[in-house]
């Protein structure tokens, strides 16, 4: 490129500007009423005519314009100036001052019209064509992308101008991905790049219990009205990683499959067991006292009478006298016949004698008032009834009836 100094430069462009001048002027004169074509001034840039404008202003603001960012593009002093010649022409047409602009760039030797990358507006590399920074932009985009991968994109703005730009700054597919590359620490142009990924999971969501009171049930009276099932609810995560590690996540969606069922369960308000003791007893069963408690004499024998006997029909319901534990209830192969025993948690054992059926076994729990038995003659007896005993101490039995203690009165008929 032909370059002389600045003011030698200037004051030979003014010259050939002047005269330039002149010749138009009077051209234009003569031409003017018979020719459709004007005068205009033809640019050249080192002997090659490169485009034409129709003023002084045109011409002035192209060139100076060229120059200048000619000069930024190549860090040198006017480097169009000292290779621009202009002439005066004939034309029916001449171009704007921008296409002369860009036609005299074009023309110095070193800048070039390309495509080049520019990260937040700092100018990084040429290219041969947009595609092959896109491609280059794009491969880095995809090495933190998979099939979870929402979106993808660059926290720096990225941008593909199409300009003027110094034959310097082009570069290879290689080169910028090292340049660009955002593990590239020693890079002043290493990207970030943030990428959305998206993350399913199912929660089990837990049942409620739901108690309801009953007043009229005991507290270890506990009845399961519901059966209680867990729901489930899928949950979407975003998660937001920068090149290829978690920042952040947050909830984006939020689904409930199933609806938890709740488990229903009624307790009884009455504190205590139906079957505990309560320390107060009941006549047995009904019908009349045909032998009472202590001495007295008997055609089949004992003089001594444990019990109180209480005659009715074979098969009449025997009931517990209070709660407690059955801890006998079997046929006792001698003069009680069929026989129950039942422990009370105060200490005193209830005992039912001749029993024609034994409807408990051994260790069951028994409420006051559960018909246990049915009333026979089984055993040394002279007819049906229930012997009944009370032993306080669990062995030696007492008078059960008259005693505000124990039974009171008479049993029901
Ligand atoms: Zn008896």
């Amino acid at each position: 490129m032909k370059r002389q100094p600045v003011s030698a430069g200037k004051l030979r462009r003014r010259g050939i500007l002047l005269s330039v001048l002149a010749a138009v002027c009077v051209i234009s004169v003569i031409l003017a009423a018979v020719s459709d074509s004007f005068v205009c001034y033809a640019v050249a840039y080192d002997g090659e005519v490169v485009g034409t404008v129709a003023s002084r202003t045109d011409l002035d603001a192209a060139i100076e314009e060229a120059d200048a960012v000619a000069a930024m593009i190549l860090g040198e002093e006017h480097p169009v100036y000292g290779g621009v010649s202009v002439s005066a022409t004939l034309s029916s047409g001449a171009g704007s001052a921008e296409d002369l602009t860009g036609a005299l760039l074009g023309s110095v030797e070193g800048i070039t019209l390309r495509p080049f990358l520019t990260v937040d507006g700092q100018t990084v590399a040429a290219m041969d064509s947009e595609d092959a920074i896109e491609a280059v932009l794009q491969g880095i985009l995809d090495r933190y992308s998979d099939e979870n991968t929402v979106s993808a994109a660059f926290t720096q703005k990225a941008e593909i101008v199409t300009s003027y730009i110094s034959d310097a700054l082009l570069t290879d597919a290689a080169e910028l991905a090292r340049m660009l590359d955002p593990e590239n620490a020693d890079s002043p142009w290493a990207l970030t790049v943030v990428t959305h990924e998206s993350l399913e999971s199912t929660e089990i969501l837990p049942y409620e219990e739901v108690v309801t009171y009953d007043e009229n049930a005991w507290s270890d009276e506990i009845t399961v009205t519901q059966e209680g099932a867990e729901g489930q609810r899928l949950n979407t995560y975003t998660l937001v990683l920068e090149n290829g590690a978690e920042v952040s996540r947050y909830l984006s969606q939020s689904a409930i499959l199933a609806k938890p069922v709740n488990r229903e369960v009624t307790i009884g308000a009455i504190p205590g067991s139906r079957t505990d003791s309560t320390g107060t007893y009941i006549w047995p069963t009904t019908g009349v006292i045909t032998s009472p408690f202590g001495a007295r004499e008997i055609s089949i024998g004992s003089t001594n009478h444990r019990g109180v006997d209480i005659g009715n029909k074979v098969g009449t319901d025997v009931w517990a006298a209070d709660g407690g534990t059955v801890i006998y209830a079997q046929d006792s192969k001698g003069s009680y016949g069929n026989f129950i025993k039942i422990q009370h948690d105060n200490g005193v054992v209830t005992c039912y004698a001749h029993l024609s059926e034994i409807l408990v076994s051994v260790g069951d729990k028994v409420a006051q008032g559960d018909v246990i038995a049915k009333m026979g003659a089984t055993g040394r007896v002279t007819g049906p009834h229930l012997h009944f005993e009370i032993r306080p101490d669990g062995v030696n039995a007492v008078n059960p009836v008259n005693s505000k203690k124990y039974l009171s009165g008479k049993p029901q008929r």
